[in-house]
């Protein structure tokens, strides 16, 4: 990590249309920079996903690994490619192994609405939804990845872990992130999903939480199963403020959360350890539409405005709390007229079109200097 002024970057564009959301990003991470002025970045490009695996028979290579592990943040954009697998079948995720090597264990993903983005909901309600999904992201059925066994042809086993270690520290950053939303003026709510009612691991799962919620009584602390959640996210999902759960429940809802507000292409996410973070949309690679210009940036330009206030509060450095509210704030500009609806949303807006709005709203939002209220995807 840097001892330099300069805050250095991991960027790892991947596969599919990774590279085609993630130079825009670069673009538009360099305007929000030279707008607020006293931020400097190094990025660093570094290789990784199936492509790699294909051309060098190794999905993340060491000096991948060792950028990332030395950056203050990385930016990922997607990785993985149906037609590239390992010899047992499952398809190449080394953002998944860099979460585990990394011990990235909350994955903040926030399901806000954009506003003027018709979402799939007629409820006026779901028009403004803002509450955020906390994902486990180094353990539960996930920790299984790369170890399940089939015994001779006739049944398989993939074992679920939770351990009290990572759960507390998921809990303790999911009731802080519930306060710091409080303060803005959100419920201070904290909603544990599981499936305690079954599973024995989710029950140790729920205890874990009880006893941290005693902890954090300032926050309203309830319990839910997934599978009610499932339902309540489609039928009311405006009750929720902050939801934390298992890593394959997480993976699930926070692709319902992503439909919820406009698609794969709008939601962004960020994987948060104790030093190191991962800033990445939620979608994966698209290999439907790679090449084809169709690619939404959105996601990836909200997840790089989630990594500069990241950047801002852990370095207590202002500037980039105040590029990355300016980028959400310059999406939201963007997307607000109702002319620019990407091709996801049934519109004809690619990759190109909604950057370039993007990039005329930095400019719009700084000169009117609206910006004094807006906040970040974090909170
Ligand atoms: P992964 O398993 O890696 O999460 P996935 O198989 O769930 O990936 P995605 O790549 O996330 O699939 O894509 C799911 C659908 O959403 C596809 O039809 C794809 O075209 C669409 N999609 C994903 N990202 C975008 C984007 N940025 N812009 C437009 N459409 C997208």
């Amino acid at each position: 990590m840097s001892s330099s002024n300069s805050l250095s970057i991991a960027v790892l564009p991947g596969d599919g249309i990774g590279p085609e959301v993630m130079a825009p990003c670069l673009e538009v991470i360099d305007a929000v920079a030279s707008r607020v002025g006293d931020i400097s970045l190094t990025f660093d490009q570094v290789d990784a996903g199936a492509a790699c695996y294909r051309d060098h028979g190794d999905a993340l290579p060491n000096e991948t690994m060792d950028a990332a592990r030395d950056a203050d943040a990385i930016l990922l954009a997607a990785m993985g490619m149906p037609d590239i697998r390992y010899p047992d079948g499952t398809e190449i995720a080394p953002q998944l192994d860099i979460r585990f090597e990394l011990g990235l264990y909350a994955g903040v993903r926030p399901v806000r609405s954009i506003p003027g983005l018709p979402g799939p909901l007629a409820d006026p309600r779901a028009q403004a939804l803002d509450f955020v999904l906390i994902r486990e992201s180094t353990e539960g059925l996930f920790a299984s990845h790369g170890k399940g066994t089939i015994e001779d042809d006739r049944e398989a086993r993939d074992t679920m872990v939770i351990t009290r270690e990572v759960s507390e520290k998921l809990f303790n950053f999911s009731f802080e992130l519930a306060r710091k939303r409080k303060a803005a003026g959100h419920r201070g709510c904290l909603t544990c999903v599981d499936k305690a009612n079954v599973f024995t691991s989710f029950a140790f799962f729920r205890s874990i939480f009880d006893q941290c919620a005693t902890r954090n009584s300032d926050i309203l602390a309830d319990h839910a199963y997934v599978d009610a959640t499932a339902l309540n996210l489609v039928r009311n999902p405006w009750v929720y403020d902050v939801a934390v759960t298992e890593n394959m429940f997480g993976d699930i809802l926070s692709d319902l959360g992503a439909a919820l507000i406009g698609g794969m292409g709008m939601a962004p996410s960020a994987d948060i350890g104790d030093s190191n973070a991962v800033f990445q949309p939620c979608h994966g690679s698209a290999p439907d539409i790679v090449g084809s210009g169709k690619a939404n940036p959105t996601a990836m330009f909200l997840s790089a405005a989630m990594m500069l206030e990241w950047l801002g509060d852990q370095h207590e450095r202002p500037a980039y709390g105040k590029a990355g509210a300016l980028l959400t704030a310059a999406v939201d500009k963007a997307f607000s007229g109702g002319s620019l609806v990407p091709f996801e949303l049934g519109g004809e807006s690619g990759t190109s079109k909604v950057t370039n709005a993007v990039l005329a709203a930095i400019d719009q939002v700084w000169d009117g200097s609206d910006l004094v209220a807006t906040m970040g995807n974090m909170r």
